[in-house]
């Protein structure tokens, strides 16, 4: 019989406080977050518990057309993974469905004939919210998996962190103990029966765009044409990025005219894969150790400070109240400053500014869900320069994030908005509007970058998501 591994282990902890089932027929895993099959922890701790009770593992996934902030962009591109989630059960005998409902409805139902009922993590307030009451709820055992960071959020730190500069040790001592692999545990009772059905209108991902049409899906931006979803997209662009852009992530990497980033923040947001696959085939091809080092600071310790953010300030932590204080006296006291341009929201969205750059970068947005970091950052300030107040700009800002975003409504949303606002960051020369946080500037932009490669980079980025069909 196998058992979990003990740095696995650390990942888990037990919710409410209901016992085991012990006429089950099942183990039950209720996937979210961590929509893959590979590097899973969650699927693999279910499939753990599984072994040990002698009963096949269910698996079932909650399709909730009133998610918050769920658009069909983002609805088509996370059920778009759920293809790969098929067909990688299905080899390893595990019973698979998705079904149409809330996720405290869908979970109560494959709870009920389930010895226990395995969950991955999630730290956003409403992710959290439903995962407490379904444990409420269930009526049987309920363990979570912090599956979708290398060192568990917990773990890696036990306060609200305030800067890279105390989180990175912090989590750097905890990074070795969890790369190692995760599973796959073999299962020894396979079933691809669900035992019994949810009885829940249920869909078959193998079926695509043509199931996702027949469900409902809010109002919203379009779908990407040139974003294929899952697994194994998700793993051809970790190819694509160590093949030929690692090498100049370091020196290119700022640079929004020559991308030499990995494009892998849509299939981190939808679990499609691991950070720490990601993290471990970046070591096995790191062309040297200042290209590792500088893609593993983005990759666990900005991205885990993101999630250390969201999980130590749940109340505030997409808020202007949640700003550092600091940050918010600076802003307070400029917030009478006369600005260069009021644009409104609706200009803001059309990306009807005074400049070109920043329209081009909403239009790439708009167009194809995604946005060069640096030029991420460039957004978000001048939308600050441009509020009537630090507040409106704020929350300006984390709409369009996350109504555009494919990446978007993740903890590396607030944490970035956040940023552009002084989170995680420190007093700079003072600047009009800006106070002490950090200003950027479009003289600051045409240093960084060539502003007609850039804007040429957008155009064809823009070209090639039309072209493919894309409508945004
Ligand atoms: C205003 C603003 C808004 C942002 N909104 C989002 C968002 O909605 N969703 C999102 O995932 N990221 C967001 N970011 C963070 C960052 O810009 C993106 O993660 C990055 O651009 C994604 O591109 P990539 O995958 O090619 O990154 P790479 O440079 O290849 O980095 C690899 C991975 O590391 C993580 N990462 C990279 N940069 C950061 C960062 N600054 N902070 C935290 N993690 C990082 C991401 O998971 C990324 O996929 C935002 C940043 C800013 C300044």
């Amino acid at each position: 019989m196998s058992r979990p591994d003990r740095a696995q282990d650390a990942r888990s902890e037990r919710r409410g406080d209901a016992p085991e089932r012990s006429d089950a027929r099942s183990v039950a895993y209720l996937m979210d977050r961590s929509r893959r099959t590979v590097d899973a922890p969650a699927l693999e701790r279910a499939a753990a518990h599984a072994n040990r009770l002698g009963l096949p593992l269910r698996v079932a996934v909650a399709y909730d057309p009133d998610e918050p902030g769920l658009t069909p962009r983002t609805a088509a591109f996370a059920f778009g993974g759920l293809r790969d989630v098929a067909s990688g059960l299905a080899r390893r005998g595990v019973a698979f469905e998705v079904a149409v409902g809330d996720p405290v409805a869908v979970g109560v139902r494959l709870a009920r004939h389930a010895a226990l009922l395995v969950l991955d993590a999630g730290h956003l307030r409403h992710e959290r919210a439903w995962r407490e009451r379904l444990a409420r709820t269930a009526g049987v055992a309920v363990e979570e998996v912090d599956a979708d960071v290398v060192v568990p959020v917990r773990l890696a730190s036990d306060r609200h962190e305030t800067a890279a500069r105390t989180f990175r040790p912090r989590v750097w001592r905890q990074v070795e103990r969890f790369l190692a692999p995760v599973g796959p545990v073999t299962l020894e009772r396979r079933s691809d029966r669900p035992d019994p059905p949810l009885d829940l209108p249920v869909v078959d991902p193998r079926e695509g765009a043509a199931a996702l049409a027949r469900l409902p899906v809010p109002s919203g931006p379009p779908p990407i044409a040139t974003a294929p979803s899952g697994t194994r997209a998700a793993n051809a662009a970790v190819r694509r990025f160590l093949d030929d852009r690692f090498g100049r992530y370091v020196p290119d990497r700022q640079r929004p005219d020559r991308d030499a980033s990995s494009g892998l923040s849509p299939y981190l947001r939808f679990g499609q894969i691991s950070p720490r696959t990601v993290a471990a085939r970046a070591r096995d091809a790191a062309p040297d150790a200042t290209a590792l080092d500088a893609f593993l600071e983005q990759l666990i310790v900005r991205r885990e400070l993101s999630f250390n953010h969201v999980l130590f300030a749940p109340d505030v932590y997409d808020r202007y109240e949640g700003l550092p204080a600091w940050a918010r006296a600076t802003l307070d006291a400029h917030r009478h400053d006369p600005r260069e341009a009021l644009p409104s929201e609706e200009e803001l969205e059309e990306g009807r500014t005074p400049d070109p750059d920043w329209n081009a970068a909403m239009a790439i947005m708009r167009a194809t869900g995604g946005l060069h970091n640096h030029m991420r950052m460039y957004w978000a300030k001048r939308i600050l320069a441009w509020s009537p107040s630090p507040e409106e700009g704020h929350a300006r800002t984390l709409r369009l994030n996350d109504r555009w975003f494919l990446d978007g409504r993740d903890p590396n949303s607030y944490a970035g908005v956040g940023w552009a606002y002084g989170l995680h960051d420190r007093p700079w020369p003072e600047r009009a509007v800006f106070g002490t946080v950090r200003s950027m500037t479009p003289g600051g932009l045409a240093r960084k970058a060539d502003p007609e490669a850039w804007r040429r980079e957008a155009e064809r980025r823009i070209d090639e998501e039309r072209s493919a069909g894309g409508r945004g």
